[in-house]
């Protein structure tokens, strides 16, 4: 059993530059040497969408510089591990991959190894880079480094992280705002990302409006607390109403209860471009946790928050993180926790164990919960969140639906998309990325809705 039940859906960054980009073979750029003539580089993405892309923008940098992209170490003359370092086993995760590509470096196939996102900013970066022989380390704040690394001129560093990282593609990440205010008991975020940085309202339109003007067509709002965003007496729900005017499909990730405002939530419901799905990440149902997990809010507001969320938006879907077995946690805190997931009804959940975050406020508290217990809630959340997850899944069984495709067809014939509630779809269809398919819900388990043939 893995310690979540899905990936972790955010992790943000601070400073991003502004890249003065260069033609391959322009003078500057890296003179090829790959075996084939041309360099080529990996780049691997540990965690969340941030990461993604955060990736995004590096590889940017490194086709500037004349590099192919190729999908396999072995393939690789530079590899580039752009890591999360929001649990433990995380690093372990990255160990491993070190230790492989110092067995590559050995073999002659890679020849440099670049170390960046949340980990290089940590401090645990320099042991790894004594340990393995890293040639770059890079953190959040400073990965337009990476640009002379590969070649490139130097990049100012700015604020505004201007880079269209994906023009192009048919879906988009952009950032919002960078680094987070809060300070939770057991979270490294803020030490690797820093303080939260907003972007102006009218550069992330602009960047919105190129993006839609290059074929995008769903463009997700990033940061790791969203919906604290705030810039010249804006706040998000200002942003967002501009942003539902500007794209044609819109989602926004991760939301903090603290800053969520009931009229961000009715405008979900109101503007058809907003996909009607709602991210809030509560951690525990207990008031005595979310205290010691300085939260900044109380149970029953996240549940009049729900509530509201579930008048204004009555199709929408809903999902959340849960921490189990953070110190001090106790049988009865662990009970609110599973009340508090039974009245909210998520669509689907985070699931995290607790995993102590050297220089964290949780990973010097005593109290440890004995990992048995620790797994037995974990599973005892889960099984309440599937039981929900499904019911109302059943729900949407014989509904015609717009499914907007993610994820082209496998080998099955089957692709995966997403409904205007936020569901995730199979469907068979042969339809590509960014296109839209009508057809009927046939059947729903805990996690997905099972479509007919799409209708003509
Ligand atoms: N900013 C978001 C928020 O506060 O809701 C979440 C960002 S965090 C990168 C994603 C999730 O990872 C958190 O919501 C939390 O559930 C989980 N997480 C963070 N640190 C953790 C830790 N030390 N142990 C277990 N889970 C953790
Ligand atoms: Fe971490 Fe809390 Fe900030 Fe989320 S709000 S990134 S959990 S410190």
């Amino acid at each position: 059993m893995s310690d979540t039940t899905e990936t972790s859906p955010a992790a943000t960054r601070t400073a991003t530059p502004v890249m003065i980009s260069r033609k391959p073979g322009a003078p500057g750029a890296r003179v090829p040497s790959g075996s084939e003539g041309t360099s080529t580089a990996c780049i691997r993405t540990f965690g969340c969408q941030m990461n993604v892309h955060d990736s995004d923008r590096m590889r940017r940098m490194i086709l500037d510089a004349g590099y192919a992209e190729v999908q396999s170490y072995e393939e690789a003359d530079l590899v580039i591990l752009n890591t999360c370092y929001v649990r433990e086993n995380a690093v372990d995760r990255v160990r491993g991959h070190l230790g492989e590509l110092n067995r590559l470096r050995r073999l002659g196939r890679v020849k440099k190894v670049a170390l960046t996102g949340c980990i290089g900013a940590s401090d645990e970066a320099t042991t790894l880079q004594r340990q393995y022989g890293i040639d770059l380390v890079l953190g959040t704040h400073n990965t337009y480094e990476l640009a002379e690394f590969v070649g490139l001129p130097t990049m100012r560093e700015t604020y505004t992280p201007d880079l269209p990282g994906t023009q192009g593609e048919h879906s988009a990440f952009v950032t919002i705002m960078t680094g987070c205010n809060y300070q939770c008991s057991y979270c490294i975020v803020p030490s690797v990302r820093g303080r939260m940085v907003c972007r102006p309202l009218e550069n992330v339109v602009a960047e919105i409006e190129g993006l839609v003007e290059s074929g995008t067509g769903y463009v997700t709002l990033l940061g790791q607390t969203v919906d604290a965003w705030r810039h010249d007496g804006k706040r998000f729900c200002d942003l967002l109403a501009r942003v539902a005017d500007v794209a044609p499909r819109v989602w926004f990730t991760t939301s903090h209860p603290s800053n969520m405002e009931d009229r961000t939530l009715r405008l979900i419901g109101e503007k058809d471009t907003i996909v009607k799905r709602l991210h809030l990440p509560v951690q525990s149902g207990s008031d005595r946790m979310l205290k010691v997990m300085h939260r900044g809010y109380k149970a029953e507001r996240y549940r009049r928050k729900i509530e509201v969320f579930r008048e204004a938006v009555p199709d929408g879907t809903l999902s959340t993180d849960v921490i189990v077995g953070h110190p001090g946690e106790t049988e009865e805190d662990h009970e609110q926790t599973l009340k508090l997931v039974e009245d909210c009804a998520f669509d689907s959940a985070y699931i995290f164990k607790f995993s102590p975050r050297k220089g964290t406020e949780a990973a010097e508290l005593g109290g440890a919960v004995a990992p048995g217990v620790v797994q037995r809630r974990f599973l005892e959340v889960l099984r309440a969140v599937e039981q929900n997850a499904f019911a109302r899944n059943q729900r949407k069984v014989g509904s015609l639906e717009d499914v907007y495709i993610r994820h082209g067809s496998t080998e099955d014939g089957k692709a995966i998309g997403e409904t205007w509630s936020g569901h995730a779809v199979h469907v068979r269809t042969e339809s590509e990325p960014g296109e839209y398919v009508r057809a009927r819900i046939d059947s729903a388990g805990p996690h997905v809705l099972y479509a007919g043939e799409p209708i003509a």
